[in-house]
This record gives C-alpha cells, structure tokens and sequence, in this order.
C-alpha cells in the first residue's frame, strides 16, 4: 500500500455536491485540498434528482399519525415506505423522528432552515456568474399542485407559515394555472406558486465545480474508497483505502447516506438513515412543463431539463440498497398522468434511484463532534441537500478558517441527537 501524504491541509470525503461545494470554498480560500470519491464524482443522491434550490422545502417532514404509519408500513405503493425490518438503528432513527416531528420547536427550525436556503440560494447565484457555470440554473419558482381541496386548504396554511419567514407565493386558482401551464389538468383543484424558488442540472453542477476545482489545482481520486480512520488521542491522524494511506491537518465528511456506517468504526454514532428515492427521465416528450411542478397528494416532483424531463419521488426507508422497485416507477408514472396532459408513449426513459442521508429533524449535521477535534462532519442533508450545498460549503470553510459562520449553526451540532 502507497502512503499519500502531499501536506494536504484538508481531505474531503465524498464527491457528491456537499463535498464538492466545501472543497470549492476551502479552495478559494487557500487550502490544499485533496477529495477522495468511492466511485466517480456526483454519481450518489446528488445525480439524478430534481436539482431544486427550494427555500418553500423549509417545513419539516411532518410526523404520521399512528395509523398512518401502519398503512405505510403496509403500502409498498405509498409515496413514503417503511420496510419492515430488526435492524436498530432504524428503530431508534424511527423514535428520534418522531419526537422531532411533533416538537414544539418546529417555528425555530422553520426560520433556521429558511434563512440557511436563502442564504444557499444567493450563494449559488454568485458562484454561478462568477465562474461562468452552464448548468440550466432558472428561477422560475415552482408551482405546487394538488388535486383535492384538503390538501390544498393544509398548502395555503404552509404557504402562510413560509411567508412569515419571507419567503413569497402565489395562491392560484384552477383557471389560473392553465394559463401558466397549458400541460396542467383543467380538474387539478388549485397551486401555490413559490415565486422565489430555483433549480439547475444537479450532475452538471457537481462536474462542473469538479473542473473549476481541478483546473485551480486540487486533486480528485475517484474510485478510492474510504474503510477507515485510524485516531491518535483526540485526532484522526491517517485515512486507509483501498488504495492506500492519506494524511492531512483536517477531514471533512460528506458521505451523505453512508456516513452512520463509516463513522461507526471509530464511535461516532450519527443518526442518518438511506432514504431512498427514484426518477425517471424521459426523452422526447412533448407538451413539457416549463417548470418545477410538485404533484402534491403524490409528493412527485418534476423538472424540465434541456433535453429532457424529470420526474422523481418516493421516499423508501429500506437499508443502503440502490434496488429499484418497479412498483414505485409505476406510482411515479401514475401521479404524472394524473397531473398533467403529456404523452410519454414514444418518450425512451432513464430510471434511476438515489439515497438521500435522512436526519430525523431534517437539518443537515454540520460542525465538529464532541470526540475528535479535526473531524468536519457535514452530511444528514436529507431532502434539501442540493438547496443547502453552497451554505453548508460555505460553513465548513468558515469552521476551518476559524472564522464566524455567516448563519449561527448551534442547532446543526452532530452532537444534538444525544
Ligand atoms: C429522488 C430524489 C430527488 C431529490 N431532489 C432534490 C431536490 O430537488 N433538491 C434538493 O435540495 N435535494 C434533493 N434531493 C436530496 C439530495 O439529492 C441530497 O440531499 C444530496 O444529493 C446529498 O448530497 P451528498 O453530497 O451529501 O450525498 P451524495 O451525493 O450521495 O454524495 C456522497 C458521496 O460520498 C461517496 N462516499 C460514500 N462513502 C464513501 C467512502 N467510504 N469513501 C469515499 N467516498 C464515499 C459516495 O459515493 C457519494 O458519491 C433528492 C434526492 C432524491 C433521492
């Protein structure tokens, strides 16, 4: 085994968009840094989802009545899926959820977790014109639809919960978003428009900042796995992979939805657990949206690309897997159907799914645990992780450098879930 040393001062694990927005910023600010990927860079949760920047996704996953849970435990269809299982960490990721869920501080998280996206959103934008990155970025905002009264009376009251964190919409009537969106279903009962709300091509971000990283000297090994990190008293003091040893001053973990399972071989217990979710996208199609749609009853989520369009959804606790049900691309098909007019008949499709690192309040875990003193943890990013990217890279320099980070992160400790 080779040892690789290089005086790096800071190693990132993880090439998915996290890692990769904390070594553009520590890059920018002068640091060495060295990014070891498992596989290629941004081929985990940061491919082949919906790439939206979405300041309105604030509010956290709600907690299910009981019975809820039960008729999700036995729904293999539903669009959020428990598969029945011992394994204890699930268990006890199941209890810590709950408790967060039907918290009373759910208003702190709501504000924590707007002002983080904003402040996401804004960095994006700079980083974007900066570095002149082609990567479909639009601000269109994104119409949530829904299809029944209820549910569309339950939006309206988010909606207002949002706009209290100064984060805009527009109610709209059936009428109105066929004007908008002639593909939308004239039954579709009424749509919020979160005016605000962006997205962009998620892999052409990461390889993109991938270069742009590159080209400014940092050094990517794809295909370099990760199996442990060996400790000296309060300090990780080497990495061993499968391709050899690595040293540097600092490491910053970003292995979104395998973080638990790395960071339990040297005591530190993260509660994040695989979430898993698909998409399909689909190649010449005709009648697109023009925009970010969410299908709401379904939780489906669509994007139109350059040349093609995306539809994702589910949300599967079921282990790290990345097999794909064929019951799920079905249900996915069948709430597009159900929302919008377009014919897929002729259309091919690329199915894909993807982990997200579920946390049980929904917040990433950013900062330093309370065992090692040159370890950034900075994963859990859960359903936001492509809105929270550039803060959560921002932050981690900041953490770094020693400096003040620009959001108080104290309710991001990975520390608070024991
Ligand atoms: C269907 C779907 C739709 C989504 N839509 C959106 C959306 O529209 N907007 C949004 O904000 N978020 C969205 N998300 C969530 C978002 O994709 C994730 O939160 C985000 O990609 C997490 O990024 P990450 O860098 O932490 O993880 P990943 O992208 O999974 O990156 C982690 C990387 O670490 C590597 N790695 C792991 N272990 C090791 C090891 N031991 N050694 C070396 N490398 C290792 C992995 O190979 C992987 O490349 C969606 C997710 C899904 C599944």
């Amino acid at each position: 085994m080779n040892s690789q040393t290089h005086n790096n001062d800071v190693i990132v694990i993880g090439g998915g968009i996290i890692g990769i927005c904390a070594s553009y910023y520590l890059q920018k600010s002068g640091k060495k840094v060295v990014l070891l990927e498992q596989n290629q860079v941004g081929t985990g949760s940061s491919y082949g989802n919906t790439g939206w920047i979405v300041p309105s996704h604030s509010i956290p996953i709600k907690s299910p009545g009981t019975l809820q849970t039960l008729k999700w435990l036995l729904n293999p269809k539903s669009p959020f899926y428990i598969k029945p299982t011992f394994n204890i960490d699930l268990w006890d990721w199941l209890i810590k959820f709950r408790k967060y869920s039907s918290s009373s501080n759910i208003e702190n998280r709501i504000s924590l977790s707007t002002k983080l996206s904003q402040e996401s959103l804004n960095l994006y934008k700079e980083i974007i014109q900066s570095e002149n990155i082609h990567c479909e970025f639009e601000q269109k905002g994104i119409i949530q639809l829904h299809n029944d009264e209820r549910s569309f009376e339950e939006g309206v009251k988010d909606a207002e919960l949002l706009r209290l964190n100064g984060i805009k919409s527009n109610i709209l009537i059936q009428k109105e978003l066929k004007l908008i969106e002639p593909s939308i279903k004239s039954n579709i009962y009424g749509g919020i428009h979160f005016i605000n709300d962006a997205y962009l091509n998620p892999f052409t971000t990461v390889s993109s900042l991938a270069n742009i990283f590159i080209k400014n000297g940092g050094i990517i090994y794809p295909n370099t796995q990760v199996e442990d990190l060996h400790i000296n008293g309060n300090k990780i003091t080497s990495i061993s992979t499968n391709k050899g040893i690595y040293t540097s001053k600092y490491i910053v973990l970003a292995t979104g939805a395998w973080s638990s399972k790395l960071m339990k071989k040297i005591g530190v217990n993260l509660p994040i657990q695989p979430a898993k979710g698909y998409s399909i996208s689909f190649k010449n199609t005709k009648n697109t949206p023009t925009r970010p749609l969410i299908l709401s009853e379904t939780r489906v989520g669509i994007s139109p690309f350059n040349n093609y369009f995306r539809a994702a959804g589910t949300l599967e606790l079921s282990g790290l897997n990345l097999k794909i049900a064929p019951k799920r691309i079905e249900s996915i098909k069948k709430a597009i159907h159900s929302y919008i007019d377009i014919d897929l008949k002729n259309s091919s499709e690329d199915i894909w799914c993807g982990m997200r690192p579920l946390s049980p309040d929904g917040l990433p875990l950013i900062g330093l645990t309370s065992k090692i003193d040159n370890l950034m943890i900075s994963t859990g990013h859960s359903t936001t992780g492509v809105t929270l990217a550039a803060v959560t890279g921002k932050i981690i320099q900041q953490l770094i450098d020693s400096q003040k980070p620009l959001i108080d992160i104290e309710k991001l400790s990975p520390n608070r879930f024991i």
